[in-house]
């Protein structure tokens, strides 16, 4: 076991401190959750169900849409109230059905009946994991089936998961490390066995020794390997793990899958397990509630659909002064001001700042310093790209490759002229997608 890198990336206070060694509390039933139909990458769910129907938990509520979509589970027994707009951590509203809660948190029949996978087919393997609703849990949401379905010209030798969590702040993948490590490494055969991979990787930043000794042992005498890989931000990212775990280059504009790897969160494999093993759709996921601005910091497990409000209660509240909620982790998250939002199977995190730690500065021309070049870990000009972004001129920043980035946030963090970069390469982004999408028409 040594540790290794990749080229580029920064080095944030890891904050880690706060709920590293909190232990996962289980949140309370809520009385009510909002489940929005869109909680992953792709085409949204189409609502099942009408108002006034009566639910259980693990009821299909939604039906995936297509074949890049995923299905939504209600959470809770109970009643349909409503299906409407609601708010959504992504920052527009989104249709979600409301359920009100009976109280009995009672299962669909069938579904707690424990499984001997061994016994299982391929096949029934990924009718569970696409029934299951599973998505990438890290972050990302894309969802898992679609992974698992490699075009047949691409021949997938290595399973990586990502146990990296380089965001700053988060700690929900630890603590499943720490306490699931079992359950996580069954997950990950079960994804081996699918793609027909006989090697699997773990990789883990080393500022979780207790992640790795506890990953290490579940893993032992099977044919995965546990890295231990630099803390670096970001770490995580796949095409950086790849480039750290097997030392392959993902092409630009790329997959994983052109260089034979499929890259899956630690918490995505331990979904997958409760799906092969109990048949369990994705109905809640472990959060980190942290930041000083939070009285209690902690590691929850919480029912999808549970409102912000609730989570953030079941925490002590917020301190006097409060100054930021952002969903996920201060690099990637996204702010929002609305308790309503409901925790969604992409929440990672609820990162709280107090007033104080918030840097608002006016952005600054470029001053043309390299800085954010040097720490790009996708190799690419930010520089160039925020101004051609900043000017609409969008095919020039196709032509520098912004739609490489993986909006890590690294080029904004060391950036002395305060450009908000990221958000100029989203705008350039959403504007060259919507270029493509006229052509197409
Ligand atoms: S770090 Fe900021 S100021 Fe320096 S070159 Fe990049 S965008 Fe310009
Ligand atoms: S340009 Fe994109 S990928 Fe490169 S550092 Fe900035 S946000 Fe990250």
């Amino acid at each position: 076991m040594s540790a290794r890198g990749f080229r580029g990336g920064i080095h944030p206070p890891d904050c880690k401190d706060l709920t590293r060694d909190k232990a996962i509390e289980i949140l309370a039933l809520p009385e009510k959750v909002v489940i929005p139909l869109r909680q992953h990458i792709g085409a949204p769910a189409e609502a099942l169900v009408e108002v006034g129907a009566l639910v259980k938990k693990g009821q299909v509520i939604g039906q995936a849409k297509g074949f890049v979509s995923a299905p939504v589970h209600s959470s809770l027994s109970g009643k349909v109230k409503k299906i409407a707009n609601y708010p959504h951590p992504s920052g527009p509203e989104m249709l979600a059905v409301e359920i009100e809660s009976d109280g009995e948190d009672a299962w669909v029949e069938g579904l707690t009946e424990e499984r001997d996978i061994e016994k299982l087919t391929v096949q029934k393997i990924k009718d569970k994991i696409t029934a299951a609703g599973i998505v990438g849990l890290g972050g990302a949401a894309f969802p898992t089936h679609v992974k698992l379905a490699p075009p047949e010209d691409r021949k997938i030798e290595t399973v990586i998961l990502n146990g990296a969590e380089c965001e700053p702040y988060l700690t929900a993948d630890h603590r499943l490390m720490v306490e699931e490590a079992d359950a996580i490494i069954e997950g990950l055969q079960v994804l081996m066995r699918v793609l027909g991979v006989t090697k699997g990787y773990v990789g883990i930043e080393d500022n979780k020794p207790e992640s790795l000794t506890s990953m290490m042992r579940a893993a032992a005498g099977t044919p995965i390997e546990v890295v231990s890989l630099h803390v670096k931000y970001p770490q995580g990212a796949e095409k950086q793990l790849i480039k750290a775990i097997n030392n392959k280059e993902v092409p630009p504009g790329g997959l994983p899958m052109d260089v034979g790897v499929v890259v899956q969160n630690v918490g995505t494999a331990y979904a997958v397990y409760e799906a092969v093993k109990y048949g369990r759709p994705l109905i809640e996921r472990i959060t980190t509630v942290t930041g000083h601005g939070i009285k209690e910091p902690k590691n929850l497990k919480v029912r999808i659909g549970t409102a912000t409000q609730e989570v953030i209660d079941a925490c002590g509240g917020f301190n006097d002064e409060m100054g930021r909620l952002i969903y996920g982790g201060p690099m990637m998250g996204i702010g929002h001001y609305n308790l309503d939002v409901p925790i969604v199977k992409g929440t990672s995190g609820i990162l709280v700042m107090r007033a104080d730690e918030i840097r608002e500065r006016e952005s600054q021309p470029c001053i043309r310093c390299g800085r954010c070049s040097s720490v790009c870990p996708m190799y690419l000009e930010p520089s160039a790209m925020g101004i051609f972004s900043e000017r609409d001129r969008f095919d020039d920043a196709e032509k520098y490759n912004v739609m490489d980035c993986i909006e890590c946030g690294c080029c904004s963090f060391v950036c002395p002229s305060d450009r908000p970069l990221v958000h100029l390469f989203r705008y350039a982004k959403s504007e060259i997608v919507k270029k493509r999408k006229k052509e197409v028409n």
